[in-house]
């Protein structure tokens, strides 16, 4: 599942592409989504010009003077630019022709993604109107995380996977990010020293950071990629995530899994407590 890196990874390659297109149409070849795609995208997009392209949380939005289509990857989505007659990908959903000739893809095979619409502030929508602090603003700090967790009773893992505590982090980098703070995922949120909190926040940033410059995560071959179809190369820098039985590359001891709320979690019992 695409989380912040991967979404920062897409903006960015689609940011100077896109701001100043003019949007000639909009095709929904299947609406059938996590939701139904809201008329505006239809009925307000067509003939807009992109303003800029943002991204809040794993949410990336495109926004005209019109209103602000959301986007959510889901599970399985992608996006991708590519010109305007190349043959169509089994599983789009969604395509934005722009006047200038390019198209983009919406391609989502199990349709968990979705697209909302937003007329005036994006920030307002429900969508990202609850969700909690960007992890890589400067504002986002030990003492903040703490104040959230403190008020948590469970695993500190589930904790960070909850996007009104801190937006963007999903399985694969809460996982990682716990393994540089050398905080055990299970421990409990409110139990974390303020010493802990600070490194875990420091971790959450470092980690975000070298897998948006290596461009994402791509775990196999159907798995993310950028809007030019480029895969990430986080995936050799990944301490703990998916290498159960393997051995600790910082302590030799094997990783171990275990089930949280339905997801895998990954850590080292040496170099984690
Ligand atoms: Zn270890």
């Amino acid at each position: 599942m695409p989380e912040l890196p991967e979404v920062e990874t897409i903006r960015r390659y689609l940011a100077p592409r896109l701001a100043g297109a003019i949007v000639r149409d909009v095709v929904v070849h299947d609406g059938r989504l996590r939701r139904p795609v809201p008329r505006g995208v239809r009925s307000d997009l067509p003939g807009q010009r992109i303003e800029r392209v943002d991204r809040r949380g794993k949410y990336l939005l495109l926004s005209s003077a019109a209103g602000t289509a959301i986007v959510h990857l889901g599970m399985s989505g992608s996006l991708r630019l590519t010109e305007a007659g190349a043959p169509p990908a089994t599983h789009d959903r969604i395509e934005l022709l722009f006047a200038a000739g390019q198209s983009l893809r919406f391609n989502d095979p199990r349709r968990f993604g979705s697209w909302q619409w937003a007329r005036r502030d994006p920030l307002d929508h429900p969508a990202l109107r609850c969700l909690g602090p960007e992890p890589l603003d400067r504002g986002f700090d030990g003492r903040g995380l703490r104040r959230a967790l403190r008020r948590r009773s469970s695993a500190v893992k589930l904790a960070l996977l909850d996007q009104s505590l801190v937006a963007g982090v999903g399985n694969i980098y809460a996982s990682e990010a716990l393994f540089a703070a050398g905080v055990r995922p299970t421990a409990r949120a409110s139990s974390l020293s303020p010493a802990r909190c600070d490194r875990l926040a420091v971790a959450i940033k470092q980690v975000l950071a070298a897998a948006i410059a290596c461009g994402g995560t791509t775990l196999d071959d159907e798995g993310y990629a950028s809007a030019d179809g480029t895969p990430g190369r986080f995936q050799v820098e990944l301490m703990v995530y998916g290498r159960a039985g393997e051995p600790c590359r910082r302590c030799g001891r094997a990783i171990r899994a275990l089930r949280q709320g339905q997801r895998t979690t990954y850590f080292c019992p040496r170099c984690q407590r």
